[in-house]
């Protein structure tokens, strides 16, 4: 079964919509797909009900949550939460609240370097979705300041940039116990670049972490045997995914890239008590 558990649409910062996602998936041949928007389960229920459609895509509803570390942040997917549950709505809207409010503040410093964009048009760039620093981006490239995206965090928006600004998260550990008090199961994203990586696992398990991921866009042989040995001490679930974005996106990969192995799905599913055929 070909999988891909890390995926984002226009309910947060990636290019295609729900649906559409979903219908490339099927073209693609992939499985089971795990959605995991930033800080929203909005499109979740799009998803599941474009998957009617195809028969052969299995819908995994997920969330990627950015939290707050020392000089960082990093991102705890959840899966199988339940996106009705008012808890994690509650929490997840007060983040997406203050992804407007950064988004706001950092129009205004681009203002303030004489660029002439429009927090308007960043809102109506990320339409009802998740606001985040990519809509910056695109609203900054349409309006001929920056020459692509990646530009855009280059030379403005990234963490070290004249026009970044922080904003409102939540910290790892509490991350995981949302996602657990939601019915979901969490997992570390991305974890590579993790400093302290066992330390900081040690931590999570006891708020509730299960998994990590440990197939991801330009990870090589080296890195995932790494995380697979990390996976193995720490007696946690292995995932991964693309972080597709979106055709002609700049961050994550190709849908389906990199190959997850189907044991990943497995191991998901029977975590979660579902059957998986
Ligand atoms: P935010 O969640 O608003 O802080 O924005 C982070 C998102 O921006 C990531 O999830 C990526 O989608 C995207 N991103 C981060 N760094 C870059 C980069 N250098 N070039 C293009 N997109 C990026
Ligand atoms: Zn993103
Ligand atoms: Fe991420
Ligand atoms: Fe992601």
């Amino acid at each position: 079964m070909k999988t891909d558990l890390h995926t984002h649409t226009t309910a947060s910062d990636g290019k295609l919509t729900p649906e559409q996602l979903v219908d490339s998936a099927a073209r693609l041949g992939i499985n089971v797909l795990g959605i995991t928007d930033h800080d929203t389960v909005a499109g979740i229920p799009l998803a599941l009900e474009a998957a009617k459609r195809h028969p052969s895509v299995i819908v995994v509803p997920g969330v990627e949550i950015n939290c707050d570390v020392t000089d960082g942040e990093l991102h705890i997917l959840g899966y199988f939460i339940d996106a009705h549950s008012a808890q994690l709505d509650a929490e997840l809207e007060r983040l997406r609240n203050s992804r407007r409010e950064r988004g706001s503040r950092m129009v205004a410093k681009l203002q303030a370097l004489g660029m002439d964009i429009k927090w308007e048009r960043v809102q109506e760039i990320a339409g009802s979705g998740s606001v985040g620093r990519p809509h910056v981006a695109q609203a900054l490239l349409e309006a001929g300041h920056v020459s692509s995206l990646r530009d855009a965090f280059d030379r403005y928006i990234g963490r070290n940039g004249p026009a970044y600004v922080e904003r409102e998260k939540i910290t790892p550990i509490d991350a995981v116990r949302l996602i657990v008090k939601a019915g979901g199961l969490p997992v570390l994203a991305h974890p590579a670049d993790v400093p302290d990586l066992d330390n900081f696992i040690r931590q999570l398990k006891t708020a509730g972490l299960v998994g990590l991921e440990v197939y991801y866009d330009g990870y090589g042989t080296d890195v995932i045997c790494d995380l697979l040995g990390t996976a193995s001490r720490h007696k946690l679930l292995v995932t991964g995914g693309s972080d597709f974005h979106g055709i002609g996106g700049e961050a994550g990969g190709e849908l389906g890239q990199p190959n997850v192995p189907e044991s990943c799905a497995r191991g998901l599913f029977a975590l979660a008590g579902k059957t998986l055929d």
